[in-house]
């Protein structure tokens, strides 16, 4: 079963405490499609960069299966530029630049043979955008999830709160969750929000693993201790990613299938810490996968056995 990405695709500039970079590949929807490709091959992408994209990004977004005809390339136009820094724990960031560019206008146009995709990923970017995706699809996906960041909470609020009546699932980290509730208790938080509208919530915690809810059910993934974290740029994406793919491809959205899913989107993200950008992405093996899929089903993994006085 087919997944569609809606995203940015973009240039961003990073700055860590290991180091700086200039203008480098980013955007949600190319973190999303990189680390849905290890698990999907049927993928399709509704975007738009300026004439400064290079075509080399594209065509290796096309050799991973990804149909890039919703792609649209505005000539004499600047693609998405964000630039941040990151603090010493890594945890933590601030946005330097946001330059909107192609997004400003951006007009997602959904090409016919993208009609009837049966999973939809609306990747970080206006509300409006990700509500117009929504309502262009002639047939309702199997499951819509979504992304976004504090930039939409604080300058389109109301515009958020609709799209969120729209869809399935909703992808955030802690800090997200706290500013968009409104409390500090996640688990109070989780409710909150998905009385907003979805049924389903996924609470990114950093280093610190991710949580699932629905209904009265809560699953913990943990997250991979790794010694170097280089750019943490990209892991939410990849972790959403990594969560679309093996949902599509399994073509299960059941809870127990969300709690595999929930490591195959940790285990992908894993590894885009690790270098700069979406160079680790691009050069993983599904062997490199795999090995780690398991570390993760280790770590997660205990018998117990005991008795009480
Ligand atoms: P993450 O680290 O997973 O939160 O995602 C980082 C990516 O999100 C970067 O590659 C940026 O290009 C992209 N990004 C940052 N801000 C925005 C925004 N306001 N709208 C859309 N994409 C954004």
């Amino acid at each position: 079963m087919s997944l569609l990405t809606v995203g940015s695709v973009a240039f961003d500039a990073i700055e860590t405490p290991f180091g700086k970079t200039d203008k480098i590949i980013g955007g949600a929807a190319t973190y999303i499609s990189l680390a849905a490709s290890m698990y999907q091959k049927e993928q399709k992408i509704v975007a738009v960069v300026g004439d400064d994209f290079p075509q080399e990004m594209i065509n290796k977004l096309q050799n991973r299966g990804v149909d890039t005809e919703g792609l649209q390339i505005k000539q004499g136009e600047k693609s998405f530029f964000w630039s941040g820094k990151y603090h010493n724990d890594m945890n933590t960031r601030d946005t330097l630049i946001t330059e909107l560019n192609v997004l400003e206008n951006f007009d997602p146009l959904i090409p016919d043979n993208y009609q009837g995709t049966e999973y939809l990923m609306l990747g970080n970017l206006t509300p409006k955008v990700q509500t117009t995706v929504i309502g262009r699809l002639k047939q309702r996906p199997k499951l819509i999830a979504m992304d976004t960041m504090n930039f939409w909470m604080d300058i389109a609020y109301d515009d958020l709160r609709e799209t969120l009546k729209l869809v399935d699932l909703l992808i955030i980290n802690d800090e997200e969750a706290r500013q968009l509730s409104k409390v500090s208790s996640l688990v109070t938080a989780s409710r909150i929000i998905r009385d907003m509208g979805p049924k389903y919530l996924i609470i990114k915690k950093g280093e610190h693993g991710a949580l699932l809810f629905h209904e009265d059910k809560i699953f913990v993934a943990p997250a991979l201790p790794i010694e170097e974290v280089f750019d943490p740029t990209g892991a939410g994406d990849s972790f959403a990613g990594g969560f679309m793919g093996y949902i599509s491809q399994t073509n299960d959205i059941s809870f127990e299938n969300m709690k595999r899913a929930l490591i195959a989107g940790s285990a992908t993200a894993s590894f885009c810490v690790e270098k700069f950008g979406t160079q680790r992405l691009e050069e993983i093996s599904q062997e490199d996968l795999q090995k780690r899929i398991q570390q993760f089903v280790e770590l997660a993994n205990f018998e117990m056995t005991y008795q009480l006085a």
